[in-house]
């Protein structure tokens, strides 16, 4: 056990200090948890490979999965890689900072244990000022991959990350809840055409308005995970996932609303505990179970920015059963609906109508 120092603060009023102290930790091969747009991340420096030995074990993160290379300004991509494509030149240009990470051709400097023994990286540029000071002070390249135990939803308080990785860590960077709640959208550029290998907040859509074609690797598409592989390797694995059994209820509002009552009944029958995660216009379905409201359909980005404390909360309480509706919202829907389906290892229970159900 090492103790963790956490320090509070906000981005309008950075603790300079604590973010000096953490470079420091982080430039001597140590490791500290910082904030960004997305999820908080578990930062070491990105060109040590001992520190990355450091982050893997911390995480109980199987070592080739690889991590995301942070930078605090567009020139450092330059060291990191061989050659940007104008493709992905365009997008940094409109995206960076932000909750973007682009995959290219690794150079020389970064070492095998970041990349998990591939030849490319991934590199994200953090819209968040407390992050960009940290990585900064840390000099200039901090893998960082989301600051959680292995398998566990990603944190979006410091409260999770501390849950998660107190004793292990020697610093946590607190600077209240993140902004967006997702892990960042991952775009590959080193095969052609630019492929999305995690949907985020940056959608398909919005994607193809600035370079024109991407596609979406086949891999997060296919119904079960031993159909194609998902090219980043964080994506094969069981990620994001509560104790309890979670299963996604999808089809027609009432439809589903009703399969859901049905079945939290026969729980709380049987004496076992079960919760349930709803939009605040369905809230009222239902009477029973543990009622978790994850936002408004009018209000995408509260559902996305709640989704892992949610879940966490079941864990906290020890639910045994739970079950969400779907949630394919306009732009973050894509994002959305990846996580909560891995959350779920698939079990996705679909209505038809109201008393005709698969899955
Ligand atoms: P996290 O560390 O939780 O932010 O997740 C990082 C994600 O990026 C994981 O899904 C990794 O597999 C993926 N990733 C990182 N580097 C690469 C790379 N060079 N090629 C493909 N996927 C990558
Ligand atoms: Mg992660």
């Amino acid at each position: 056990m090492i103790p963790t120092k956490i320090f509070r603060m906000t981005e309008e009023e950075p603790d300079r200090e604590a973010i000096r102290l953490a470079g420091e930790v982080i430039q001597r091969g140590g490791l500290a948890a910082f904030p960004t747009e997305t999820v908080y991340g578990l930062g070491g420096n990105a060109l040590d490979p001992e520190a990355s030995r450091k982050i893997y074990a911390a995480k109980g993160r199987p070592s080739d999965n690889p991590l995301i290379v942070h930078i605090a300004d567009r020139k450092d991509l330059d060291r990191l890689v061989r050659e940007i494509p104008p493709a992905a030149e365009k997008l940094i240009r409109c995206c960076w900072p932000g909750p973007l990470t682009i995959i290219l051709e690794k150079s020389g400097i970064v070492p095998y244990e970041t990349t998990g023994g591939l030849d490319t990286v991934a590199v994200r540029f953090p819209d968040n000022r407390i992050a960009q000071a940290l990585i900064r002070e840390s000099g200039g390249y901090v893998a960082a991959p989301s600051a959680n135990l292995s398998g566990r939803p990603s944190p979006t308080t410091a409260a999770h990350v501390e849950e998660d990785l107190g004793g292990r860590i020697e610093i946590i960077l607190d600077g209240g809840p993140v902004k967006i709640g997702l892990e960042s959208t991952i775009v590959d550029f080193t095969e052609g055409v630019p492929v999305i290998l995690r949907p985020g907040y940056l959608g398909q859509e919005k994607l193809q308005e600035i370079l024109g074609e991407v596609n979406m690797d086949p891999g997060l598409l296919s119904e079960t995970e031993t159909q194609v592989r998902p090219r980043a390797p964080g994506m094969r694995y069981r990620h994001y996932a509560p104790r309890g059994d979670l299963k996604i209820v999808e089809g027609e509002a009432d439809a589903a609303a009703g399969e859901i009552r049905r079945r939290v009944r026969k729980h709380l029958e049987a004496g076992e505990s079960v919760g349930i995660i709803c939009s605040e216009e369905t809230r009222d379905s239902y009477p029973e179970g543990d009622v978790r409201c994850i936002g408004s359909f009018a209000d995408e980005e509260a559902i996305a920015r709640h989704l892992y404390g949610i879940l966490r909360a079941f864990d906290d309480k020890e639910t045994q059963y739970i079950y969400s509706e779907s949630f394919f919202t306009p732009h973050m829907g894509q994002a959305i609906m990846n996580r909560l389906i891995k959350a779920a290892g698939h079990q996705v229970i679909t209505v038809q109508q109201k008393g005709d159900v698969n899955g």
